[in-house]
């Protein structure tokens, strides 16, 4: 405002205010105008930045929402990831799955389906759905064109109203549904593995409320590959598992024993292996691998079992004895090879038992000896007859000559030698024979043994008499000392197997010193014993006959002229064995030889067994 000057003239003075008072109003409108645009300037910031803040506000909190909602989904993942590694049941793992799922998603109704392409089936796992119940096949569903089938054939995630439902099967993508298909959206994602489509977990929703949305189907997707991790490393040992089963019931069937041995202990060994050993598993896996091997063949084994971990060649099949529980020795047959077990060097063997087949072979083989021997005892009975025999029939032939020729020319007293000769030469033919059907009949089974008192004294003099008698002029030849036991002693034997002990020991001492000497005869009691002793100087028997002596019609290389046909001292074996005695001889060439013969007595009758024992056979 300018400043007025004021003069005393009125008029002018009125004039003056008016126009300052113009003046006035005019600068009071401009402000006012100026401040109402100011007004509208502020109203106009304040709203933008109103707009701003609510603008900023929105974007915040929708940024806490993805946050949050990123926080899930990691919780989520990291939850499922972590229970398939817990060890759970598939089953409660896809359960535990399902739980998590609704986590992040409207998942009431949820189901996930496996796809086996070789079978051209489907089957499912898991399947949750409030209306379907559970009326559905789960297990080895064929293919058809359902909504499943569309998610695998066109291996994306699938987000279907209904409206997209009617278009579908209008298409013809979706004709074959089955399941209650009044949802509101379905949603399913297909699932990876191993490089391929292999199923497809889905979600569907029948509240009128709940639309999954695309977003919806990346989370799905996401959580299908976490399942389809898992659910390939279940697959992956679930199939382990039944190779191992597969294994293990091959192994714990077979009918061979089965073992690892490694550090020299048995790690591992069938059921077959306890039964074949005849020790109880447990016992044998907490022994040193040899504990139960024959010590005879313990060595070799543990030596055989050192070489093959060097890797030298051993081998890989061979039989070894084991001693069972029981104390029985049993035949196994083995192979061998060298393995790794639990990354160190191990050994795997299959034993079978070889108890029969070797027994067959033991059998076989005394078959054969006996085979072998009768053979022998055959060529050695030809041999003795066509030389014994052919003397007597020699003096029968000579003396039936000599009678038929010059009966009426010669004197009573030559006949009568002739006639004794032939007498004697059938005698001794008879004896051979006799002998001869003894050691057939023996061979059939032992001698029986029919006990009695005797009187050994009484029994030995009438032997040796009858013995002087038969072999006469012999006899005088050597020097006999003779000790018998007491007379009237009774002692409990079987006399007919005595009397071929004694006279065929007697006979031989008699007839193998034809230059006479010294014939010891000596019978005691020793204990409960009888010891047979016959003692001569004759012409001994060279050493390597001696084993060979007790043979049927074996003889001594350097018998020379002396007859016999070899069957007197198996006579003896004979009764000796089936009186449970021993005999044993003592020679040597040119100087004499000496048989003991040991007999058990028995100073009773055997109350229970009455007077006849059969005798067992035991070998001398
Ligand atoms: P036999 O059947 O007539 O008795 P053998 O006397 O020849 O005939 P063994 O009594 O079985 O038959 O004797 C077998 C063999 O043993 C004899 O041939 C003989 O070689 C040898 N031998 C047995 N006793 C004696 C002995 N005291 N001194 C020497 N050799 C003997
Ligand atoms: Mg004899």
């Amino acid at each position: 405002m300018n400043p007025r000057q004021h003069n005393v003239h009125g008029v002018e003075s009125d004039l003056d205010l008016r126009a300052q008072l113009a003046d006035l109003q005019r600068e009071h409108r401009a402000l006012l105008q100026q401040h109402e645009l100011l007004q509208a300037r502020h109203q106009a910031q304040q709203a933008s930045t109103e707009a701003w803040l609510h603008q900023r506000t929105r974007e915040l909190e929708a940024e806490a929402a993805e946050q949050k909602k990123a926080e899930t989904l990691q919780r989520v993942f990291y939850r499922i990831a972590e229970r398939a590694a817990a060890g759970l049941s598939f089953y409660d793992f896809l359960q535990t799955g399902h739980r998590l799922l609704g986590e992040l998603l409207y998942a009431r109704n949820c189901y996930i389906c496996l796809y086996n392409a070789e079978r051209q089936t489907l089957n499912f796992p898991y399947y949750v759905d409030e209306r379907d119940g559970d009326t559905m096949q789960t297990d080895d569903v064929p293919l058809r064109r359902g909504l499943t089938e569309f998610v695998l054939r066109t291996e994306r995630p699938q987000l279907i109203d209904a409206r997209r439902f009617l278009r579908l099967q209008a298409l013809g993508e979706v004709t074959e549904a089955t399941g209650d298909l009044s949802f509101t959206t379905w949603l399913g994602v297909p699932m990876q593995m191993r490089g391929a489509v292999a199923g497809a977990l889905v979600i569907q929703s029948y509240e009128a409320g709940v639309h999954y949305t695309e977003s919806d189907a990346d989370v799905l997707a996401f959580v299908a590959n976490h399942f389809s991790s898992a659910i390939e490393r279940y697959q992956a040992i679930d199939a382990l598992h039944k190779s191992e089963h597969r294994y293990r019931t091959v192994i714990e069937n077979a009918g061979v024993g089965v073992v690892v041995v490694q550090n020299e202990r048995m790690v591992f060994g069938n059921p077959k292996l306890a039964s074949i050993v005849g020790h109880p598993l447990d016992y044998l896996l907490s022994q040193p691998f040899d504990a139960t091997l024959h010590p005879d063949d313990a060595p070799a084994m543990i030596e055989r079992h050192r070489r093959r971990l060097r890797g030298e060649p051993v081998e890989p099949h061979f039989s070894f004895r084991v001693i069972t529980q029981q104390g029985e020795v049993r035949w196994l047959d083995l192979s061998a090879v060298k393995i790794e077990w639990g990354e160190a060097d191990a050994t795997l063997l299959f034993v079978v038992d070889a108890s029969a087949r070797v027994q067959a072979e033991q059998a076989q083989r005394v078959t054969l000896q006996k085979q072998v021997e009768l053979n022998d005892t055959k060529s050695r009975f030809i041999a003795m007859t066509s030389h014994e025999f052919r003397t007597p029939l020699a003096i029968i032939h000579g003396s039936v000559e000599l009678l038929r020729h010059y009966e009426d020319r010669l004197p009573l007293d030559k006949k009568r030698q002739s006639w004794q000769k032939i007498e004697d030469a059938v005698d001794r033919m008879t004896r051979m024979l006799e002998n001869v059907h003894e050691i057939g009949h023996a061979e059939g089974g032992p001698l029986e043994c029919r006990p009695a008192a005797v009187d050994v004294a009484a029994f030995c003099g009438l032997l040796l008499e009858e013995l002087k008698s038969l072999m006469g002029a012999a006899c005088d030849r050597v020097a006999w000392s003779v000790t018998l036991p007491p007379a009237g002693r009774a002692c409990w034997l079987d006399e007919a197997l005595l009397r071929k002990i004694v006279g065929n020991l007697l006979s031989n001492a008699v007839k193998y010193s034809p230059d006479g000497g010294e014939l010891v005869f000596s019978v005691a009691e020793a204990g409960d014993q009888l010891v047979i002793t016959v003692a001569d100087q004759g012409i001994g028997i060279p050493e390597q006959d001696q084993a060979s002596l007790f043979k049927s019609f074996y003889r001594a290389s350097n018998v020379g002229p002396i007859v016999g046909t070899g069957l007197g001292l198996s006579i003896v074996r004979d009764a000796v064995d089936s009186h449970r005695g021993r005999i044993s001889v003592a020679s040597a060439v040119g100087k004499g030889s000496r048989f003991v013969v040991t007999l058990p007595l028995l100073p009773h009758p055997p109350a229970h067994a009455g007077p006849d024992i059969a005798a067992s056979g035991e070998a001398a």
